[in-house]
């Protein structure tokens, strides 16, 4: 059985540059527009660290907006997770330019103690901006896709009452941060880890359900969409400095293309959906949430949301939320968390 997730990203440049409104809240409504017609939900990945810092400091007046725009996401049904660039909480505002903390680039290299009092913060904003002081977010995807080293981070995150990641891509290499998902490509549709999250754990206090990437040649990643991205976007220093392990992500016969919404054309998408439809006539037993990604700040047209979308419903292909695949996977969550990890055991699980 196949359900797809669409999630994302709700966040302007990671080096602190650009516009609330251009980068953020335009886009979403474009997005929030063509969700609504075809009335399926989408997983919004809200960058706290971001929101919560450039309000605090009235950096940008479309805060407000942006806020507000979140509450009516979760109140229309859609999903509010955390996503979070940890970067931003030591941010400086000079001369209208933000200087990000390099310092703290990847949460999972922080100290125990510092990480729990990052994701307590990020929390207790979404808690605020949401009104209701008991909410947790279920799901989480780090800033950069970083949840190397694992350990520390996914024990915070559990201890907060997160129940998902979804920060994987599988085969994804980044040599600057010591990024390797190359071992995850071995597992299922999802799996439960605690020390790392390459290595499925039957006693793992989270669930990854990764965001669903497929191995092509490189020539495939140079499409015109991406390249006109790429120049678009303003440079990151974290990510794009010491050029040489930048080329040494790209030093591979393939490439992880990751299934996402705002890079791929229409033809794309489908192509890796016809692929899974294939294998899902041979074995519909397993269940394969395959999971889509994108970023507000890359959303150039809805049109090819909208063809997919369409693709989707004539197929029958149901469109859900990480919260609702985890129920599917390890059984209802309650009000109160529901039931602690694992439920069930093992991969790739079969439906009920
Ligand atoms: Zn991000």
């Amino acid at each position: 059985m196949i359900e797809c997730v669409f999630t994302v990203d709700y966040e302007i440049y990671g080096n602190g540059r650009g516009s609330l409104w251009d980068l953020v809240y335009e886009p979403a409504e474009r997005l929030r527009a063509v969700f609504r017609k075809w009335d399926v939900p989408l997983v919004v990945f809200v960058e706290a660290a971001e929101m919560e810092i450039i309000g605090s400091r009235g950096a940008d007046p479309a805060i407000g907006l942006v806020e507000r725009q979140i509450r009516e996401f979760h109140m229309a049904g859609s999903e509010i997770g955390l996503h979070l660039h940890s970067q931003w909480y030591n941010a400086r505002y000079e001369n209208a330019r933000w200087q990000l903390d390099p310092e703290e680039y990847n949460l999972c290299v922080l100290p125990s103690d510092r990480i729990d009092r990052i994701v307590e913060q990020a929390i207790a904003y979404l808690r605020r901006v949401l009104a209701e002081s008991d909410f947790t977010p279920s799901s989480f995807r780090a800033g950069n896709w970083l949840l190397q080293p694992t350990g520390a981070v996914s024990r915070s995150l559990a201890a907060h009452g997160l129940k998902i990641d979804s920060s994987v891509f599988k085969g994804g290499r980044q040599h600057r941060h010591r990024l390797d998902y190359r071992r995850s490509r071995r597992n299922g549709y999802h799996w439960t880890f605690s020390q790392d999250v390459n290595i499925p754990d039957s006693r793992g206090v989270l669930l990854e359900i990764p965001t669903f990437s497929r191995m092509v040649p490189i020539w495939r990643m140079f499409t015109s969409k991406r390249i006109g991205l790429q120049k678009k976007a303003p440079a990151d220093p974290a990510r794009t400095e010491g050029g040489i392990s930048r080329l040494r992500d790209y030093a591979r016969l393939s490439y992880p293309m990751k299934f996402d919404f705002c890079r791929l054309s229409a033809t794309e998408m489908t192509g890796m959906l016809e692929r899974e439809r294939r294998l899902d006539r041979d074995d519909p037993g397993v269940y394969r949430p395959i999971v889509a990604i994108g970023h507000t700040k890359d959303l150039l047209d809805v049109e090819t949301v909208d063809a997919f979308l369409s693709y989707l419903q004539r197929n029958s292909i149901p469109v859900t939320t990480l919260r609702k695949s985890w129920e599917k996977i390890m059984g209802p969550l309650g009000r109160s968390g529901g039931p602690s990890l694992p439920a069930r055991p093992g991969m790739p699980s079969r439906p009920e």
